[in-house]
C-alpha cells in the first residue's frame, strides 16, 4: 500500500479549501437550522456556560435525532442552568429527566463530569480538545473538538457520523469507513480543513451539511454548496476520467482509500456509493420474562411494583417491573414457573405459575440486543412485604411510573 493516500482523497490545494471554507460558511450563515443551542453559544457572553450547553446538546446528539433531543435539552437547561447545578443533583433526578432517550450512561457521565469540574478543577472547564478528552468522563475526541471549536474558539476539526459521509463523498473515500485506517485520515482532512477564524462555524457548517443536504439515501447534490469540490459528484457526473488509472484516479489496487476490489464503483448507487461501511454484526437475541404485579393503593387506585437495576450494565439505575432473563426457547409453562420462583423470592408472597396471566409479548431493539420481554400480570389482594435486602424497590401509581427513571421498554411493556 502506499505510504500515503493518492491525490484524488487528499485536499492539497489551498485555493481549493479556501474556497471550500467560504462557501461552507456563506451557506451555513443563510440556511442553518435555529437550534436553541446554538442560539444560547451565539448570545452567552461567558465562555463556560457557552461550553455547557455545547457539551450538553452534544452528549444527547449522540446516537439520537435532532428534534428529540430539543425538549430533552430545554427542560435540561431550565432544570441545570449551570454545571454548578448539575453537579448538585443527584443521579436519580438525571435518570428522570432523562427517561425515554435511551443510552441511560451518557446521562450519568455527564453529571459525574460535571461534579468532576466543580470539585476537582475548580468550576473551569477544560478549554482545549486534549484537556476535554483527558479530564472529563464520557468527554470523546468528536465531543472535545466540538466544544473547544465552538465554545472556544480552538481551530480544531470535527469528525462524526455527517462528517464521515460528507467527506467521504467529497474525496470518494470507499474503503470501510469505520475502519482505524480511514477515521485517521478524516480526523488528518478535517483539521487541515477548519476555518481558522470560525472553527465553531466550520465545524457545525460540515455537519449541517451532512444532516441537511448530504444525507445518506438521497443527497439534494444540486443544492450543495460545496459541489464544484466534490470528487463523487463529478464521478457520478463524467465516470471514470481515463481507463489508465493515474494520479487523479488510483483504482482499486492496493489503495487504503478505495473500496475493496471485490466491492467496485455502482453507477446506479451515484455518490452514494460513499460511505462505505463493513457489514454489521447482528444484534444479540435476548427474551426477558417480567411481571407487573398490581396491588389496590390507600384509595383504592391501583399500584404496580417497580425495582431498581444494578448501578452498572445495560439501563444501570432505571427502575423496571421484576424481570428476570430466560433461556431461549423455554417453554410457557417452565418460563411461568421460573418468574413465579424469582417472585416468590422477591415478595415473600405465596405465588404460583398457574396464577400469572400471560398478556402478551413486546419487543424492543437496543443497539446492540434485540430483545423481547414475555409480560405477565399478577393481582395482588394483600399487603406484600418486600425484602429490604433485595435491590431498592416501589409502589408507583400509573402517573408516578411514568415520572420515573424508567426505560422507553419498560413504558411499552
Ligand atoms: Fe454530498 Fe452531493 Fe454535496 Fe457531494 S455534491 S458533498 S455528494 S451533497
Amino acid at each position: 500500500a502506499p505510504a500515503s493516500p493518492p491525490a484524488q482523497h487528499l485536499f492539497s490545494d489551498p485555493a481549493e479549501i479556501e474556497a471550500l471554507r467560504r462557501n461552507l460558511l456563506a451557506w451555513y450563515d443563510k440556511c442553518k437550522r435555529d437550534l436553541p443551542w446554538r442560539t444560547l453559544a451565539a448570545t452567552e457572553l461567558h465562555a463556560d456556560r457557552r461550553a455547557y450547553a455545547v457539551w450538553v446538546s452534544e452528549i444527547m446528539l449522540q446516537q439520537t435525532q435532532v428534534a428529540t433531543v430539543i425538549d430533552y435539552y430545554n427542560r435540561w437547561m431550565q432544570k441545570w442552568p449551570t454545571l454548578q447545578a448539575l453537579a448538585q443533583a443527584s443521579l436519580e433526578e438525571v435518570n428522570e429527566l432523562w427517561a425515554g432517550l435511551g443510552y441511560y450512561s451518557r446521562g450519568k457521565r455527564l453529571q459525574e463530569a460535571a461534579r468532576k469540574v466543580v470539585s476537582e478543577l475548580g468550576g473551569q472547564m477544560p478549554r482545549t480538545a486534549a484537556d476535554l478528552q483527558k479530564l472529563l468522563p464520557g468527554v470523546g475526541r468528536y465531543t472535545a473538538g466540538a466544544i473547544a471549536s465552538i465554545s472556544y474558539g480552538q481551530a480544531t476539526g470535527v469528525v462524526d457520523g455527517n462528517v464521515i459521509r460528507v467527506l467521504c463523498r467529497l474525496r470518494c473515500i470507499g474503503a470501510d469507513s469505520s475502519s482505524p485506517a480511514v477515521i485517521d485520515r478524516l480526523w488528518d482532512m478535517a483539521n487541515a480543513l477548519v476555518d481558522r477564524s470560525r472553527p465553531g462555524d466550520f465545524n457545525q457548517a460540515l455537519m449541517e451539511l451532512g444532516a441537511t443536504v448530504c444525507v445518506p439515501k438521497a443527497p439534494l447534490c444540486g443544492q450543495c454548496p460545496v459541489k464544484q469540490h466534490c470528487r463523487a459528484q463529478r464521478r457520478k457526473l463524467f465516470g471514470k476520467p481515463t481507463p489508465v488509472p493515474d494520479v487523479e484516479d488510483c483504482g482499486v489496487g492496493g489503495c487504503p482509500l478505495c473500496p475493496p476490489a471485490a466491492e467496485p464503483w455502482d453507477s446506479s448507487l451515484g455518490v452514494t456509493n460513499f460511505p462505505r461501511k463493513a457489514a454489521k454484526k447482528q444484534p444479540r437475541v435476548a427474551r426477558t420474562a417480567t411481571c407487573v404485579l398490581e396491588r389496590r393503593g390507600c384509595h383504592g387506585a391501583p399500584e404496580y411494583l417497580i425495582v431498581q437495576r444494578p448501578s452498572s450494565g445495560l439501563l444501570a439505575g432505571l427502575w423496571e417491573f421484576p424481570s428476570l432473563p430466560l433461556a431461549q426457547d423455554l417453554q410457557e409453562e417452565k418460563q411461568r414457573e421460573v418468574l413465579a420462583d424469582h417472585l416468590r423470592a422477591w415478595t415473600g408472597w405465596p405465588v404460583v405459575a398457574t396464577s400469572l396471566h400471560l398478556i402478551g409479548e413486546v419487543v424492543h431493539i437496543f443497539s446492540h440486543i434485540h430483545q423481547t420481554y414475555v409480560v405477565y400480570s399478577l393481582l395482588l389482594d394483600g399487603d406484600v412485604t418486600l425484602d429490604p435486602a433485595s435491590s431498592p424497590s416501589r409502589w408507583v401509581t400509573q402517573k408516578e411510573f411514568h415520572a420515573s427513571a424508567v426505560s422507553t421498554a419498560m413504558k411499552k411493556v
